[in-house]
């Protein structure tokens, strides 16, 4: 494969006018080909990179070939799955986008109860073809988002508090090292690797499909949102923290504040009403999922209730359009403890405030088999918190919201300071200060990161992502996500 590639004035000075990648049989994507603009963009609008090259692999070998052509010429490296992480780290200016889009199948072993999923695919993909075997595992809550970069960050949803987070049910992963080794990871092959893939981001090799154990779901789950108007915030988030205490495992809750989308499930009356959404997933069967959410259902008259028996598959696309790609976004996020008074005060007070209708904050309750991991079972920190907030400034082109829902999430994030409890290392956005990688394992899980990077990735070469910084002196100079 060739494609030719001329120099643009201001963007670079080393470009080769032509380009073959040897053994590389995906598609090359230059400056100048018709489908650069849409190869590089990714989920967040905001994002507006310009790589040198997009190497769209069709397969592993593709992918050692461009990791190597890249080292070979010295060329900045980012790696993409979903395309969808916030911070846009699946792109880079001048350099070489190693790109898994075409890498998307999944296969499932009903019996076994396994799945082998590419490097590429979305969660979409894997519900797909998980759910016609009435199996599932934890996944995003969005079905566009990609599996590598959720999976190697952790992967909170639904599910997670029955069944742990997504990394707690990978079985194995196959990994291009830095050197464009091709390894395969697991608790009894490379186990320091496999230890780090749970949770330690994109920082140890490209992934070209991951192993994950399945169980038994649906395809039918008692699932659903519920609405109350934001002036009732307090009282629901009240009773909420109430009746999260002692909920059953099987029951997942996101809640949502902002305005109500204009869906068609919603009735129109309730379009852009700030409201607090409850969402629910019970990951059992449905006379218990019934009797498990009766008590939340008859909190204060919910303006809205949507719960009842719906296919698991289209559950998890419920919000797919509520964040597009191509809008702008910008995050803030914190995990948190258990709700006093004072912090519902604090989230009911700045929750309602930003500009824009489609600003949202989404808090997760995390718990359950998340917690019951022992913390540094796997690469994942903060196993003890007791929910994950973000708080999602949205702009869509040409919307001036952008400075003043910047200001409401950093605001927003300035008044739960007293309350945090680490982050989610997949919610950071692209301005945070290095230090809230650390932040987001822990000294002892970062420390060991650090050790494992060391032996995998000593030069640093997979360091446009959530950077953990080996500790050799030749590394590369770490772009953490403030020079992003
Ligand atoms: C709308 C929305 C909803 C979300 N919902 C959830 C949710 O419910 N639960 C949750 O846990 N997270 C959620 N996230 C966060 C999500 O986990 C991260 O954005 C994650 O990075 C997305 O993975 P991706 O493959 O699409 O990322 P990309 O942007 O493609 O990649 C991000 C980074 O991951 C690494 N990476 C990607 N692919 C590979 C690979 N094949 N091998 C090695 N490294 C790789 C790279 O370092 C890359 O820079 C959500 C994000 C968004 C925007």
């Amino acid at each position: 494969m060739a494609t030719p590639m001329t120099a643009e004035p201001g963007r670079s000075s080393r470009q080769p006018d032509l380009v073959e990648i040897k053994g590389f049989r995906g598609r090359l994507i230059g400056c100048d080909h018709a489908g650069y603009d849409i190869a590089r963009a990714v989920w967040n609008g905001a994002v507006e990179r310009h790589p040198r090259l997009i190497a769209q692999c069709i397969g592993t070998a593709d992918v050692v070939a461009a990791l190597r052509f890249a080292r070979d010429h010295d060329l900045e490296i980012a790696v993409r799955g979903g395309g969808h992480n916030v911070a846009g780290t699946a792109v880079c200016d001048d350099g070489l986008v190693i790109d898994l889009w075409a890498m998307r199948a999944v296969r499932v072993d009903p019996v076994h109860r396994r799945a082998w999923v590419q490097g590429g695919a979305l969660w979409g993909d894997v519900d797909h073809e998980t759910q016609m075997h009435g199996l599932a595992t934890t996944g995003g809550i969005v079905s566009h988002t990609g599996v590598a970069g959720l999976t190697l960050g952790g992967g909170v949803g639904w599910l997670m508090r029955k069944h742990g987070l997504t990394v707690d049910n990978l079985l194995a992963a196959n990994v291009v090292t830095a050197d464009g080794e091709l390894l395969r990871a697991s608790e009894s092959e490379h186990p320091d690797l496999f230890w780090a893939l749970r949770g330690g981001g994109g920082n140890f090799g490209v992934v070209t499909s991951f192993e994950f154990g399945l169980h038994p779901l649906g395809p039918i789950v008692l699932a659903g949102p519920l609405f109350w108007d934001a002036s009732e915030a307090r009282q629901v988030l009240r009773f909420y923290r109430d009746f999260i205490r002692n909920a059953a495992d099987e029951l997942g809750t996101v809640v949502r504040f902002g305005t109500a989308p204009p869906l068609p499930v919603i009735p129109p009356e309730l379009h852009w009403r700030p409201v607090v959404m409850i969402g629910t997933c019970y990951a059992g069967r449905i006379e218990d999922g019934e009797r498990a959410l009766a008590p939340l259902r008859g909190c204060r008259a919910p303006l809205l209730d949507l719960v009842g028996p719906t296919p698991y598959v289209g559950f998890q696309s419920a919000l797919d359009s509520t964040v597009v790609h191509g809008w702008s976004y910008y995050w803030k996020s914190t995990h948190l403890p258990e709700l006093s008074d004072e912090l519902i005060d604090v989230i009911a007070g700045h929750a309602f405030s930003s500009a824009s209708p489609r600003s949202y904050a989404a808090m997760f309750h995390l718990k359950g088999a998340v917690s019951r991991v022992a913390e540094g079972g796997t690469a994942f920190g903060n196993r003890q918190a007791s929910h994950a907030i973000t708080l999602d400034a949205v702009w869509r082109p040409g919307e001036d919201f952008a400075a003043r829902d910047t200001a409401w999430a950093k605001g927003f994030f300035a008044a739960l300071g007293r309350f945090r409890e680490g982050v989610y290392v997949n919610f950071l956005g692209g301005d945070e200060d290095p230090g809230r990688v650390r932040e987001a394992y822990g000294d002892r899980v970062y420390d060991r990161l650090v050790d494992v990077k060391a032996r995998y990735d000593p030069d640093n070469v997979f360091h446009h992502n959530q950077n953990i910084r080996p500790r050799s002196s030749h590394a590369t100079t770490s772009r953490t996500t403030d020079s992003l």
